[in-house]
């Protein structure tokens, strides 16, 4: 027995099989139905939804010997040849490897005869966009003056680089990713009737990763079963796409979110312990805080394709949870993405970037982030001072407002800094300022009467944030030198 790719398995042969571009396949079928059928068509959309192969069905129904049909008979010899590819008269051309004048004007050639085995002559050209601006010329030729029963069919998944010339001659069809819930339910189905069981997590798994790409989704399926045969699961696909599963990124999101920056890193540790590089676990990160944003937002249409069990969790982490603040933290940890990419200490920028927005995700507006960041480590430099000198000494910084800065040495003078009223017209020009600065008091007077065993815990958070900053300054200083 022949192993098949589920990709060509499940190829569907009927336009009623093609999954969710039903616009495309309703027009064409009453195109077919009232013979009002164009000479070229454009098929454009993103990668693996169904253009090309939309593209063979049209061949099949025009050329189908008890055609032309929007049923085409799947049976007579030339629906058999184009389901095999070897039809004389459907002619499938790669763009992106035929791409010069030679190629075109040799089509133009072979066009000028009839079709040999069909009633049509069809050109399916995949990635037209390619094609170079003499091959376009060529081609657009051609189009002018289309010879009698010759068809082109055009697939791109960038359309903007076809020439408007080109554009203006095509019927063009704009086909759409595909749905979480219809590929979900489709592979579900076809992995049935192959005897393969898979679990809904699973599905998820793989429509999430497809990026609506039917293509992408069938090669994943293909790599588990070769991997974990005919019984696939959520967490071995996980393994294989190197997927970080949602309870943890909801339990480092948690942390952050309730400023428990303690915890927030052993989730980020736990992450390494389980072998995802930081690339994977930052990704994962990013696009659960978009979610977790459009689930405090309330933008319900924005969560179509994540799975009900990722549901719950997002539910769970943005509960008491302001919009703002998580706003905040994507921005803080995007940054951080972008940061790290280009670093050769990536993980160390991560771990700041999640301790800064455990720190800051809740008070600030985090326009005012350089200014804080370099707050905190004044605030830190205080810290460490009332380390030497005891508690009673760095009481007054605390609090702030009341120090006395005669009395007191470095530690209070800089933390006076921390909590200055501010300028006047500053104030008048930012009127938001002062509720903030309302709420960084109200969370120092709080941190003042927190339990000693908390503030050792806190203590040790800052001096990590400094030596993360410190390590940061040195690798910059270094890569510039
Ligand atoms: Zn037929």
């Amino acid at each position: 027995m022949s192993y098949l790719v589920f990709a060509r398995k499940w190829r569907p042969q009927s336009f009623e099989d093609v999954l969710a571009q039903d616009h495309v396949t309703v027009t064409l079928r009453n195109a077919i139905e009232s013979e009002r059928i164009g000479h070229a068509y454009l098929f454009a959309g993103p990668r693996g939804v169904g253009k090309t192969t939309t593209a063979r069905i049209l061949a099949k129904a025009l050329n189908c010997e008890k055609g032309p049909s929007p049923t085409p008979c799947q049976t007579c010899d030339a629906c058999i040849g184009i389901t095999r590819g070897n039809h004389l008269d459907v002619l499938e051309i790669d763009g992106a490897s035929n791409r010069g004048i030679d190629e075109i004007r040799d089509l133009r050639e072979k066009a000028r005869y009839a079709a040999a085995q069909g009633r049509y002559k069809i050109y399916i050209i995949d990635e037209v966009h390619m094609l170079t601006k003499e091959a376009f010329n060529a081609l657009l030729k051609i189009l002018e003056e289309p010879p009698e029963m010759v068809i082109f069919v055009f697939a791109t998944t960038e359309p903007r680089k076809v020439p408007a010339t080109i554009l203006s001659r095509c019927q063009r069809f704009d086909f759409r990713r595909i749905p979480a819930a219809v590929m979900s339910a489709y592979l579900s189905r076809e992995a049935a009737s192959e005897g393969i069981s898979i679990d809904s997590q699973a599905l998820g798994l793989i429509c999430r990763s497809s990026g609506g790409s039917m293509r992408d989704a069938l090669s994943v399926m293909d790599q588990m079963v070769s991997y974990a045969g005919n019984d696939i699961k959520g967490e071995e696909i996980r393994g294989l796409l190197g997927l970080v599963e949602s309870d943890l990124l909801a339990n480092l999101a948690i942390a952050i979110l309730s400023g428990r920056s303690g915890e927030a890193l052993d989730c980020v540790e736990r992450a390494f312990a389980r072998g995802y590089s930081i690339e994977e676990l930052m990704d994962a990160f990013i696009s659960f805080l978009r979610n977790l944003l459009m689930v405090t937002t309330g933008a319900s249409l924005a969560l179509q394709d994540v799975s009900d069990s990722e549901m719950e969790l997002l539910g769970k982490a943005a509960r008491n949870v302001p919009d703002v603040a998580v706003l905040n933290v994507l921005r803080i940890i995007t940054g951080a993405g972008y940061q790290a990419r280009n670093s050769s200490l990536p993980r160390i920028i991560f771990e700041s970037a999640v301790l800064t927005a455990s720190k800051l995700s809740m008070a600030f507006d985090v326009a005012d982030l350089p200014s804080i960041s370099e707050k905190i480590s004044v605030r830190s430099r205080a810290v460490e001072t009332d380390r030497e000198t005891g508690p009673e000494a760095a009481q007054p910084l605390q609090t702030g407002k009341t120090t006395d800065t005669a009395s007191g040495g470095t530690g209070p003078a800089e933390s006076e800094d921390l909590c200055e009223d501010p300028d006047p017209t500053e104030q008048e020009a930012r009127p938001g300022i002062r509720a903030r600065q309302e709420s960084v008091r109200s969370e120092q007077n709080r941190k003042n009467h927190v339990d000693p065993e908390e503030r050792e815990a806190e203590k040790d958070v800052t001096r990590k944030i400094l030596d993360m900053f410190d390590a940061i300054s040195h690798e910059t200083s270094e890569g510039q030198g």
